[in-house]
């Protein structure tokens, strides 16, 4: 569906007050309903004017940062021959956001997906593919990478694969320890580019 036939679709729900998908028995009626209470407990008055859509926006916006748990990541895994291709193939600096787990709140940063072939290649946006899949859900950094190594290596079969995560986490940054502008780095390497010193130096050179 392009862009606009979707905003459109978010305009006429909005309009109309209904979304459709009840998940888990709970309808989006009964999801208003949490949410109106939700605002509420944080201290504002959910029936003013500015607040009264925001139920269905939110659920709007939800069933998009959390569309992963739909979509199953086997299905990237379309291969093609590449007999002889064994040198690295990386796909870097991919932008993502996601949700921690911990506080439902964002984080967001880049990731580098990196695998050496064993005569078997996917398609270069099937790696962003997997990113989103694992990205949009309830998540914490650490899990995201290894998902995605373990998938590669499964379904792949290369001689080795790798994700490097660099985020800022908002629960982070507003509340606790409130750190402006740090970063979290977590790598998540597997096959040769965790037993082999050539691999893995060849990898962090590429991503510097
Ligand atoms: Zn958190």
């Amino acid at each position: 569906m392009n862009e606009d036939a979707d905003y459109k679709r978010h305009k006429k729900m909005i309009k109309e007050n209904n979304p459709t998908i009840t998940i888990d028995g709970i309808s989006p009626d009964e999801m208003r309903l949490i949410i109106r209470t939700i605002i509420s407990y944080i201290g504002d008055d959910p029936s003013r004017e500015g607040l009264i859509e925001t139920p269905i926006r939110v659920i709007k916006a939800w069933q998009e940062l959390f569309s992963g748990y739909n979509q199953n990541p086997e299905d990237v895994f379309k291969t093609f021959d590449a007999a002889g291709c064994d040198q690295l193939i990386l796909l870097k600096e991919i932008p993502f956001v996601s949700c921690c787990e911990h506080h439902i709140m964002e984080f967001s940063g880049a990731a580098h997906i990196a695998y050496i072939p064993n005569d078997r290649v996917i398609g270069v946006s099937k790696l962003a593919r997997l990113l989103e899949i694992y990205s949009r859900r309830l998540q914490i950094q650490e899990r995201i990478g290894e998902q995605i190594t373990n998938d590669l290596m499964k379904y792949l079969k290369p001689k080795g694969a790798a994700c490097v995560l660099e985020c800022s986490h908002t629960c982070m940054i507003s509340r606790g320890i409130k750190k402006q502008g740090s970063k979290m780095v977590t790598s998540s390497l597997k096959g040769c580019f965790l037993n082999e010193d050539s691999a893995r130096m060849e990898l962090m050179m590429r991503i510097k």
